[in-house]
C-alpha cells in the first residue's frame, strides 16, 4: 500500500470518527503535556477528570510550577506511578525557572526536558507545534503492526526502531498532526486489541493481519513483566482521635506518600509474630490496648502484587509515646484526609473509619 494512501485513510476516518476530547481544542503545550502524562497512566474516560482538577487547580505551567509537591501527589493520586508526578512537577518548576514558562517548540528542544521522553516530546512537538514527527504508541504499534504485518517484537529496542521508521514514512506532508491523533484514535475505537472490528474497516483490503487472519498475534510483545509478591502488615494507631502516620522515604514505591508504620515479609505472619518481631506492636502488647485485624487486602501494581493486613489499635491511655523514630506523627482525622495517600491507605480508612 502506498504510504500516502494509508494516511489520508487515517485522516479521512479521524474527521468523521474522532471523539471531542478537551486537549484535542488546544494548541497549548502545557495541556498537550499534562494530557499525555496522565494518559500514560490510565484510559481517556478515567483520565478525564483528572485531567480537568489538573486544569482548574493548575491552569498554567506557572500555576503547577509553585504549586507544594504534597498538593500535586494529591491531586495524582489514585493514577499510581507517583513518580510520574514528581517529574511532572520537576519538569514545570524548570520550565518555568529556566525557559520563562514557555514550552520548547520542537522535538529536539521538548526531548530535553527531565521526565519527557520520545513519545511524549513527539506527541507536544505534533499537537502543540505542528511539526513533523510520529506519535508512537501502543495503539500505533498495533495497527501498523497488523496492517503492515510486523512480526517484530515490540518489547525490544530493535522491534522499536523498526516501526519508528515506518511511523516517521508515513507521515503525510500536510496535517501531520492530525494524522497521528487519527492513527492513534483509529487504534483506540476501531483496530482495538481483543474485537477489531475488521468488517467495516477502511483498510479492510489491504490489511495483512485480515488477510492472514493474525489479528490476535499482532503486535508481537514478548516480554512479561515479572509480578513480586509482597506481605505488608500496616500497623495503624488510633488514639485520641489522631492516627499514626508517616512520609515514606525513597527507594521505594509510593515515595512521599503517607501511609502506616510498615513490617514487611516473606510471607503472610500473624499478630503474635509481628508482637515477636517488632518494637511499635510490642509496645502496644497490653490487655487494655484494643486490636482490629482486617480482612486480607490485594493491591495489584504492574510489577508486584500486594497482600495488605492492617492491624488497628486504639491505645486508651493519653499521651500514647511511639516508641519509633523516623517521621512518625499523630494526624487529625482532617488533616488525614488532605495528605496524599496510597489508594490501598484509602481504601482501608473508608473501610475502617470513613
Ligand atoms: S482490518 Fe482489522 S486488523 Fe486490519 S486494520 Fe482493520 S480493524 Fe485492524
Amino acid at each position: 500500500m502506498k504510504h500516502q494512501i494509508f494516511s489520508e485513510k487515517i485522516i479521512s476516518w479521524y474527521r468523521e470518527n474522532k471523539r471531542d476530547l478537551p486537549w484535542r481544542n488546544t494548541r497549548d503545550p502545557y495541556k498537550i503535556w499534562l494530557s499525555e502524562v496522565i494518559l500514560q497512566q490510565t484510559r481517556v474516560n478515567q483520565g478525564l477528570p483528572y485531567f480537568e482538577r489538573f486544569i482548574s487547580k493548575y491552569p498554567n505551567v506557572a500555576a503547577l510550577a509553585q504549586a507544594k509537591e504534597q498538593d500535586v501527589l494529591r491531586t495524582w493520586q489514585g493514577l499510581g506511578y507517583y513518580s510520574r508526578a514528581r517529574n511532572l512537577h520537576r519538569c514545570a518548576k524548570i520550565i518555568y525557572s529556566e525557559y520563562e514558562q514557555k514550552f520548547p517548540d520542537s522535538y529536539q528542544g521538548l526531548i530535553k526536558l527531565p521526565g519527557v521522553g520520545a513519545y511524549t516530546a513527539a506527541a507536544i512537538a505534533s499537537f502543540a507545534f505542528a511539526e513533523k514527527v510520529a506519535v508512537v504508541d501502543g495503539n500505533v504499534y498495533r495497527v501498523l503492526s497488523r496492517v503492515f504485518g510486523l512480526h517484530d517484537d515490540i518489547a525490544t529496542g530493535k522491534g522499536q526502531k523498526v516501526f519508528a521508521r515506518l511511523a516517521q514514512e508515513l507521515m503525510p506532508e500536510k496535517d501531520p498532526d492530525v494524522y497521528n491523533q487519527g492513527i492513534m484514535e483509529f487504534g483506540a475505537l476501531h483496530c482495538t486489541p481483543k474485537n477489531p472490528d475488521c468488517a467495516s474497516c477502511i483498510l479492510a483490503v489491504e490489511c495483512e493481519a485480515r488477510r492472514g487472519e493474525l489479528q490476535t498475534r499482532l503486535p508481537v510483545k514478548s516480554k512479561k513483566l515479572k509480578v513480586r509478591s509482597r506481605y505488608f502488615s500496616y500497623i495503624s494507631v488510633f488514639s485520641e482521635n489522631r492516627l499514626l502516620l508517616r512520609q515514606r522515604g525513597q527507594k521505594d514505591i509510593w515515595q512521599g506518600l503517607y501511609d502506616f508504620h510498615l513490617v514487611e515479609t516473606q510471607h503472610s505472619v500473624d499478630l503474635d509474630h509481628l508482637y515477636g518481631m517488632d518494637p511499635l506492636v510490642r509496645s502496644l502488647r497490653h490487655p487494655g490496648v484494643k486490636v482490629e485485624v482486617s480482612h486480607e487486602y490485594i493491591h495489584v501494581l504492574s510489577h508486584q502484587k500486594i497482600f495488605a493486613t492492617f492491624y488497628t489499635f486504639y491505645p486508651e491511655q493519653a499521651g500514647y509515646e511511639v516508641p519509633l523514630n523516623g517521621g512518625y506523627d499523630f494526624h487529625s482525622m482532617d488533616q488525614v484526609l488532605d495528605l496524599p495517600k496510597p489508594v490501598l491507605i484509602s481504601r482501608y480508612l473508608n473501610d475502617t473509619f470513613f
